[in-house]
């Protein structure tokens, strides 16, 4: 006799048959019944933006797992990762059993014998312990044991643990019944199944069919309660993965004024306001908690939980938004997408914080120095209120050209409002000049044809205050061909970068530190060679929104290779890195970088002492011994240098690389 197995073992007639089918359609029905259902809600939103390609998304999301592998340090990601690949191993077993048992009726034998029975079983036996394993895991962790602080949790998910559970260790024990009530030579390729056998010992064909019959229950319990449980993000996930809006990370939505025409308001007031894959993505959320441990809003005390918000959104059903979430929460945002780049299952919750500023900002909601600066950016253009003349002061005595003397240029050097007129960034501005003159590139400013990119106004949430100056800096880039672009501000680079094609201006982007790594790497400048030790801030719209973490550390003599999308920063052909300064990595570092608490508008925010992202972030940075901090973003220096000041020197990568180099 070939290895094989007899389904419906001890169950004759038709009529076991007919119950098991009865009961396994209903549930089935009713769970897709349910999904339907919850797709009917995701209807209710606006029309989705272009997507990416559907496929990579899901197999890197949702197969590969990336977001997950290694995202948590407490055993959370080993954990899903156990159950995952052992849930998808159960269900291709369950599918290809399914399959060879229906062939005989389109004519095909049924292959589940012989050697394929033999490979399938031991395949499928040790995976499927992966999935007992993990869930085991789960349960524990749920109640208690090494639970995170973060980690809420209900009685619900308890119920999805226990479900889950029960249904692996039923489907192992009922193995193990029936190698006990009906032995067979080749049990022994279903490991599991037979090493718990003997403790079942000689098992009743009636204690089979019952156990059977349990096993069931609990399956079909799964079936039904699967929409119900946050475990749903195994389906809701894999939609929102195949969906996703091709806008980069860093870019916002548009809105046009057709739009606020159309609905009579700016920005999210409710559900209905978000669009369809917002709202798929709120179902999508497992709360997990990975978005809130690494807020560094939430990190300094303040009540901004980034959960709270995607959960307070998805209970709003169509109600108010502001009935569920606090002005003081949204206004807390940095913007630094250190959620979004958490979050397993790719939630944006920028884009959502943001449309709801935007509603605020619009109802006349916002008071203060952000309100402020919202006026002065409206009126001179400058988001500290400068006047444009201001803009030239820097230039004095460094012979920089200006775009309107007419001479033909590569690059344009946008310097930004803080690099014209703060006096740090003014040092890093008249180093990337310098450098940029001792290099032989050649590039050219604005000067007072300059305007504020509308980088602040737009995610403190004006967005027509942002797109009045975008419209602006695009007619002017336009008048002078631009089409390229190197700047030393983050901010201006990512909103140059992802943001200014919706106005026309297609260029070439560059943050400095990646011009300036090209040149080092072309030999045509030395990298910094800093004494004493040196660590790096990452910008949080440099590295993690812009994933580009390599080319600050390639001028500090660092060979690294952090960046995803090595796109950014090509390695090919170029000279190996000379010289190393002692580089240090602080313990939050490259996409994982601790945001310094100045994106999104805060920087013109008042911060109770003992809630300022920047003061934790320097004591991470003076716990690294290192003698220089090397930042890579005016608004970053602004910052943190009133909490180093005295302890350390804090100097842009831009003014490192000068003190290397000398004029040729
Ligand atoms: S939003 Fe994302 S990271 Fe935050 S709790 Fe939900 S699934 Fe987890
Ligand atoms: S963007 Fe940053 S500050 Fe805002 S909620 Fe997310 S993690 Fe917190």
């Amino acid at each position: 006799m070939e290895p094989t197995r007899t389904e419906f073992l001890f169950m004759p007639g038709p009529l076991p048959k007919l119950l098991f089918y009865t009961l396994t359609f209903a549930s089935l029905g009713w769970m897709v019944w349910q999904f339907v259902a919850m797709a009917r809600t995701w209807r209710r939103g606006k029309p989705d933006e272009p997507k990416r390609p559907w496929w990579p998304e899901v197999a890197s999301l949702i197969l590969g797992q990336r977001k997950v592998q290694g995202s948590r340090p407490k055993g959370g990601g080993p954990m899903h990762l156990l159950i995952f690949y052992g849930f998808m191993a159960l269900l291709m077993a369950t599918t290809l059993l399914a399959l060879a048992t229906y062939a005989p009726m389109v004519g095909l034998p049924n292959w589940h014998k012989g050697a394929y029975y033999l490979a399938f079983e031991a395949t499928f036996d040790v995976l499927g312990a992966c999935f007992v394993a993990g869930c085991a895991w789960a349960l524990f962790r749920r109640l208690g044991v090494g639970r995170p602080a973060t980690l809420q949790g209900d009685r619900t998910d308890v119920a999805a643990l226990v479900i889950l559970f029960t249904c692996g260790l039923t489907g192992y024990l009922l193995e193990a019944a029936r190698i006990a009530a009906d032995p067979h030579p080749w049990d022994v390729w279903s490991p599991v199944g037979y090493g718990l056998s003997p403790i079942l010992g000689q098992l009743a064909p009636s204690a089979y069919v019952g156990l059977w019959w349990f096993h069931m229950a609990w399956v079909w319990a799964f079936f039904v309660m699967l929409p119900r449980m946050r475990l749903r993000h195994l389906v809701v996930a894999t939609v929102t993965a195949a969906n996703r809006p091709a806008r980069a990370m860093g870019a916002l939505a548009k809105v046009s004024m057709e739009q606020v025409e159309a609905t009579g308001k700016v920005g999210a007031v409710e559900t209905g306001d978000l669009t369809r894959w917002h709202l798929t993505s709120l179902d999508a959320c497992m709360e997990c908690g990975r978005c809130t441990e690494v807020c560094p809003a939430n990190g300094v005390g303040k009540t901004l939980d980034p959960r709270g918000i995607v959960q307070g959104i998805r209970a709003a059903e169509g109600n108010p938004l502001l009935e569920k979430l606090t002005e003081d929460d949204l206004w807390a945002c940095t913007t630094c997408h250190a959620c979004v780049e958490a979050c397993p299952v790719s939630i944006r919750h920028v884009d959502l914080i943001v449309d709801v500023r935007r509603n605020l900002v619009a109802e006349g909601k916002l008071a203060g120095p952000q309100a402020v600066m919202l006026r002065q950016v409206g009126s001179t253009g400058h988001a500290w209120g400068q006047p444009v003349s201001e803009r030239e002061q820097w230039m004095k005595g460094l012979n920089v050209p200006l775009c309107r003397e007419g001479q033909p240029f590569d690059f344009l050097l946008w310097v930004g409002c803080a690099g014209a007129t703060d006096p740090g960034a003014v040092k890093t501005t008249k180093a990337v000049a310098t450098l940029l003159q001792w290099a032989g590139v050649s590039f050219a400013c604005l000067g007072q044809e300059e305007a504020c990119t509308g980088d602040p106004a737009r995610r403190t949430g004006d967005e027509f205050t942002f797109q009045e100056l975008a419209g602006q800096n695009a007619n002017v880039f336009a008048k002078y061909g631009v089409t390229k672009v190197v700047t030393a501000c983050p901010h201006c680079f990512n909103s140059l970068k992802n943001e200014y094609g919706d106005f026309g201006s297609q260029m070439e982007v560059l943050h400095h530190s990646q011009l300036l790594a090209r040149l080092v790497r072309e030999g045509r400048l030395a990298p910094a060679d800093v004494p004493g030790g040196v660590t790096l801030h990452d910008p949080c719209y440099l590295a993690r929104v812009n994933d580009e973490a390599d080319a600050p550390r390639a001028l500090l003599g660092a060979e690294t290779d952090f960046n995803r999308d090595v796109s950014l920063f090509v390695r090919e052909n170029l000279h190996p890195l000379p010289v190393a300064s002692q580089l240090v990595e602080p313990a939050h570092h490259a996409q994982r970088t601790l945001c310094c608490g100045a994106g999104g508008g805060r920087m013109w925010a008042d911060d109770a002492p003992g809630q300022r992202p920047a003061d934790r972030r320097a004591e991470e940075l003076l716990a690294t011994g290192a003698e220089t901090v090397a930042v890579a973003c005016p608004f970053c220096r602004i910052m943190l240098d009133p909490a180093l000041t005295g302890k350390t020197r804090v100097a842009d990568v831009a003014e490192l690389l000068l003190e290397a180099n000398r004029q040729p």
